[in-house]
């Protein structure tokens, strides 16, 4: 795996990247404390960027998937926490919804970069021209790009005719990429089989990890998925291991 990217140096004042982000808002939702959960062997604050352009039955985050979603002073609280605990804190996550929507998603990023903060970005990776721009420009450490199914099944899947060729593009610029990353798969029964899993990680088999998310039956956008019974724990186990046969794989939230 290739080395994290070292973060910029000077660092300015907290006070003169909060009066400059105040210009230029992202949309933002709300955040939550700072763990290790999202960000494998980071301490890490999770911020959530309203507003997505696929409709995943599944969702857990059905409320933000309007842009117009973002909570009135929820960037300056988040500059709030985040100063508050800059000397203990080694990451931002930056979920959604869908980041790359965001036309201020660069301004904010810039601002994480200035506070010597490494960003880690979960996407759909229906937006492969802002991924290679954010690539290019080296404002994250660490991508986890969602690939929800096979390709045949993903219109249906997303609700986006073209998603798939969209995200095909995202996935090889990751494999020319220095930037470390992984594939993740939400295994939510209707949308996935277990026989179709290894034939994804078949494709993705020049990317660094790939992990097979458990699908969590509650809140969801489609009200009928609560119905839905997630995989067992040692199916989920079994496929880990078929994939494993094309890169690493590991299993997560069972
Ligand atoms: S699961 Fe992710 S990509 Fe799908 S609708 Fe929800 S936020 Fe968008």
């Amino acid at each position: 795996m290739a080395a994290p990217i070292a973060p910029p140096t000077p660092c300015p004042s907290a006070e003169k990247v909060s009066s400059s982000l105040a210009a230029r808002a992202a949309r933002i939702a709300g955040w939550h404390g700072s763990g290790m959960l999202d960000w494998p062997g980071r301490m890490a604050t999770t911020l959530f960027v309203t507003g997505c352009n696929l409709r995943c039955p599944y969702c857990h985050n059905s409320d933000i998937l309007a842009a117009d979603s973002a909570r009135e002073g929820a960037l300056e609280g988040l500059l709030e926490h985040v100063h508050a605990r800059r000397s203990w804190i080694d990451g931002v996550v930056v979920t959604g919804g869908e980041p790359t929507l965001d036309p201020a998603l660069f301004a904010l990023l810039d601002k994480f970069a200035a506070l010597c903060l490494p960003v880690k970005l979960d996407t759909n990776g229906t937006n492969p021209s802002v991924l290679r721009s954010l690539l290019d420009e080296r404002l994250v450490a660490y991508v986890a790009l969602d690939v929800k199914t096979v390709p045949a099944r993903y219109a249906d899947v997303t609700g986006v005719k073209d998603a798939w060729a969209r995200v095909e593009e995202s996935v090889a610029l990751l494999f020319g990429s220095c930037i470390p990353h992984e594939f993740r798969t939400t295994v939510f029964p209707r949308a996935v089989s277990l026989d179709e899993l290894p034939e994804i990680a078949s494709m993705l088999r020049n990317g660094d990890h790939y992990v097979l998310q458990q699908f969590r039956p509650q809140h969801t956008l489609d009200p009928s998925a609560e119905a839905v019974h997630p995989y067992f724990e040692d199916d989920l186990v079994a496929a880990a291991q078929a994939c494993s046969r094309f890169l690493p794989t590991t299993v997560r939230g069972v």
